[in-house]
């Protein structure tokens, strides 16, 4: 028994399915610390272009410190991130930049953030909330600024809903808005941080819904955290399971969530399903 969960195991080991393109994010030994807790404590992750991944673990595990490490909302205390070929938030010597240029590489590298509570503007409407980034932080005309909004307000079903404040919408219209505005710039890599654990149970299948169809759309590199088992086994590629600030198992969504090794995946999986 001992010697079939090993060659499980070193099965999962292997790289993951032929087909994806070059690696879009490649984190190495990533350490991150909060005062004297030490959150991320040697975090190696490669994504391939394409790939959709599912970051699943317990409350605590350190799903968000690496999400927001991956495009630098939290600086490394160690180890390296490449976004495309771009070590977003450091200079060639290591150093680090000012957060105007860290702005500016997020841009260039391509990364969208979806966040676990929206984050929107509070008085912007929804079409301002995809628009005005567009306009401040990528330099579009206000005209080719609406015309994207609209085109994505279409695409995540709130055409209708343009001219609302985020007050005046459910916590799933207010998500749908978050991912049209990620998806603003046409990123390369989306982040999406526990997309729906903030939603009325109601809601989640709608916002679940839009990111299904982007996985299947394809070309976009995605790395969603969540606790939605059933969602991440249909969507991603790959799943990573992290707990205490490691990565304690990885492998096809399959495997991993339908037949976990270590007994940490395996308590996880129990107490989701
Ligand atoms: P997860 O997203 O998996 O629930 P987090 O990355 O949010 O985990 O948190 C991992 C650990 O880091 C937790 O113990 C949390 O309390 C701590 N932590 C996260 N952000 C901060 C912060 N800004 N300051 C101090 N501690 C933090
Ligand atoms: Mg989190």
């Amino acid at each position: 028994d001992a010697d079939r969960a090993e060659r499980a195991a070193r099965t999962r080991a292997d790289p993951p399915p032929r087909g994806f393109g070059e690696a879009m994010i490649q984190a190495r030994e990533v350490r991150k610390s909060f005062g004297d807790t030490e959150v991320l404590r040697g975090i190696d992750l490669t994504v391939r272009q394409g790939e959709v991944v599912a970051l699943l673990g317990p409350s605590g595990s350190g799903k968000s410190t690496l999400l927001r490490t991956l495009n630098h909302l939290e600086g490394l205390n160690g180890g390296s991130v490449l976004i495309g070929d771009t070590p977003v938030g450091y200079d060639l010597r290591g150093n680090e930049l000012a957060e105007r240029e860290v702005a500016r590489q997020r841009v260039a590298a391509g990364v969208g953030m979806v966040f676990q509570t929206f984050n929107l503007f509070h008085h912007l409407t929804a079409r301002e909330n995809i628009a005005a980034p567009l306009r401040w932080v990528h330099g579009w005309s206000a005209a080719d600024a609406t015309a994207r909004a609209d085109e994505l307000l279409d695409q995540v079903g709130m055409a209708d809903r343009a001219d609302a404040l985020p007050r005046q919408l459910s916590g799933g219209q207010q998500q749908r808005v978050g991912i049209a505005r990620a998806l603003a710039a046409r990123p390369a890599v989306l982040l999406l941080d526990e997309p729906t654990s903030a939603l009325d149970p109601e809601r989640v299948a709608e916002v679940l819904q839009v990111i299904t169809a982007l996985a299947r759309d394809g070309g976009l590199t995605m790395v969603i955290a969540t606790h939605q088992l059933r969602f991440a086994r249909e969507v991603a590629d790959r799943v990573v399971f992290m707990a205490g600030g490691v990565v304690v198992e990885e492998g096809l969504a399959d495997d991993v969530i339908g037949h976990p090794v270590q007994e940490a995946t395996r308590r996880f999986v129990r107490a989701m399903d």
